[in-house]
């Protein structure tokens, strides 16, 4: 079975289009979204109704958690915190509603799929090291898992006979690795709508379970017109120039 796995959408309507036109041209059987849909962007009900469209199985990010009210704003920085109340005022009562039936965890036959660490998720901790890595593969239930949150793509595994704490690391921006014969494998799949690791093409992963290879990929989306559309909502225009940087 080939997966298509999507990062941090945030609203990036533009990212979220070009994403699902690339991942169309590679025959995928399934979908999977790390959480996170919506905040900072300009177009969350669009990129909401896509994913639904997709029949995603989906995890909750901690600005879907936010909006709903599940956690506090006070978490967030500034600009975080504005996107959020602004995104709450666009979300229909469904959309929240869709929200309130999302897990912080989903354990599927072929996967683990979290927005931040398997280690406490309902912390949203963030996996940016093999330290961190080490800690949620601890609680790793499924041989792949999949995560988010950092919005910088990176893989870590973990072989039978090696020092748990020190997970082979993969690094970015775009990686293939063949998963076979490792006993846990951590994929932080990157972001869709707003990469951080000073590549502004938008990021997804595959994974396909016949043959044990995950990769990241990127592609390339009009920046331009997401900018647009995140200035004339209002929202901080810090949120429309990290696009072009990738930060
Ligand atoms: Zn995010």
């Amino acid at each position: 079975m080939r997966i298509a796995i999507l990062g941090d959408v945030h609203g990036n309507l533009e990212a979220l289009n070009a994403v699902i036109a690339k991942v169309h041209e590679e025959q995928v059987d399934r979908w999977v979204q790390v959480g996170d849909v919506v905040g900072y962007g300009a177009d969350p009900i669009a990129c909401l109704e896509l994913i639904r469209e997709l029949d995603c199985t989906v995890c909750l990010g901690n600005h879907d958690a936010a909006v709903v009210g599940y956690l506090d704003t006070d978490y967030f920085n500034l600009y975080a915190r504005q996107a959020i109340d602004w995104t709450r005022e666009q979300m229909r009562a469904e959309d929240l509603d869709n929200f309130r039936r999302l897990h912080l965890r989903v354990d599927d036959e072929l996967f683990s799929l979290v927005h931040g660490s398997l280690h406490k998720p309902e912390q949203f901790g963030y996996v940016l090291s093999t330290v961190e890595a080490a800690d949620s593969m601890e609680y790793q239930q499924k041989p792949i898992a999949f995560v988010g949150h950092s919005h910088v793509p990176a893989i870590y595994m973990q072989s039978k006979d090696g020092p748990k704490n020190q997970p082979v690391f993969v690094a970015g921006p775009e990686m293939t690795a063949d998963t076979t014969g490792f006993e846990r494998v951590l994929v932080n799949v990157g972001s869709v709508g707003q990469p951080r690791d000073e590549d502004s093409r938008a990021a997804y992963a595959i994974f396909d379970s016949t043959t044990g290879i995950v990769r990241v990929s990127r592609v390339a989306y009009d920046i331009e017109t997401a900018q647009q559309k995140i200035r004339a909502a209002g929202l901080p225009s810090v949120l429309a120039d990290r696009l072009a940087l990738g930060v």
